[in-house]
């Protein structure tokens, strides 16, 4: 289908990337990879009067990897965070997420802004953001201020942005050395939006017992979930068979997911609470 008629802006600074926003009252949409608007729009999901295009803002293609933890722009693409020689150390378990993210030719044009805003249930990098306690930075008319992941997704597709907000960042907090992680998730067709996935992360004590444990899950619920009944298990114990299969339990208790046309609720909550013990297998056995 035709895209639907709209006018067409290219700022050159997030100052006139908002002002442009903010001037067209809820009827104007940044564009950045276009890998979920562009097809939004031929949907007639969207119709926007005006799409302001933000890949002139070179203030938001930054990767930066400091004490306080690893801060991506929002223009940084997919392939830009495979490609980056000290994201792997710096963050392994986004690096290992943003693996699992679409195709090839969506990885060179989709974006961690376009993805956060866009807040698919069943995308990585939001489920990254909750499980880690990311914080989102915006800007808008009233200014600049950061979200906790916790707060952003509200719902499926739905997020706590104003209209006249933009995404510039998103910063995850540092991550130590010894840190075991693991990702997992099962989808039907390679590059495919996950049926569900598992992200998580422990340190583990002098004794080997786990502690400050982080799960979060993706394509269970209307946004990403932290799963604290699962952390609950594993926080002081040793990650052996018993504590894997008890974690993995606990995930397919505390999920509710409804059924769709892709699988039953009954199924995505058995599927993780096995992709949890496969997370932990794999975070256990680095
Ligand atoms: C076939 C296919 C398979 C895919 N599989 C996956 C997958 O497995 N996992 C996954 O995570 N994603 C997947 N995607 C989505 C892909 O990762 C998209 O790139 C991503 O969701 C949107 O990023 P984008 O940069 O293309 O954003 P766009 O399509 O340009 O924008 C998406 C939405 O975000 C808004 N937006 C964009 N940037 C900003 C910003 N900085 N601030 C505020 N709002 C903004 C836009 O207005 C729009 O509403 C898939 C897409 C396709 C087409």
């Amino acid at each position: 289908m035709k895209l639907p008629p709209f006018e067409y802006a290219c700022p050159t600074s997030v100052a006139e990337a908002v002002a442009l926003i903010a001037a067209h009252d809820g009827e104007a949409k940044p564009l950045a990879g276009g890998q979920s608007l562009v097809p939004m729009l031929a949907f007639r999901v969207a119709a926007p009067t005006l799409i302001v295009d933000l890949r002139k803002l070179g203030e938001l293609k930054d990767i930066r990897i400091a004490a306080d933890g690893v801060t991506l722009g929002a223009m940084v693409r997919w392939r830009d965070i495979l490609d980056d020689k000290g994201l792997r150390a710096a963050h392994p378990l986004l690096v290992e997420a943003v693996g699992h993210v679409a195709h090839y030719q969506i990885r060179n044009r989709g974006t961690v802004g376009g993805s956060l805003a866009h807040a698919d249930p069943a995308a990585e990098l939001p489920g990254i953001a909750v499980t880690c306690e990311a914080e989102i930075a915006a800007t808008g008319k009233a200014g600049a201020r950061t979200i906790k992941a916790a707060d952003f997704f509200t719902g499926a597709l739905t997020t706590a942005l104003e209209p006249d907000e933009i995404i510039t960042a998103i910063r995850l907090p540092p991550w130590p050395a010894g840190r075991r992680h693991g990702f997992v998730e099962f989808a039907r067709r390679r590059g495919d939006f996950a049926l569900a996935g598992a992200a998580l992360f422990y340190d583990a004590d002098a004794g080997g017992a786990a502690r400050n444990a982080h799960v979060g899950v993706i394509g269970v619920a209307d946004r990403p979930l932290r799963l604290a009944a699962v952390e609950a298990a594993l926080n002081g114990n040793v990650i052996d068979e018993a504590t894997i299969a008890k974690a993995g339990a606990a995930a397919s208790a505390a999920v509710d997911p409804p059924d769709d046309i892709h699988a039953s609720g009954a199924y995505r909550r058995a599927l993780v609470g096995t992709l949890v013990e496969r997370a932990l297998t794999s975070a256990a056995g680095r």
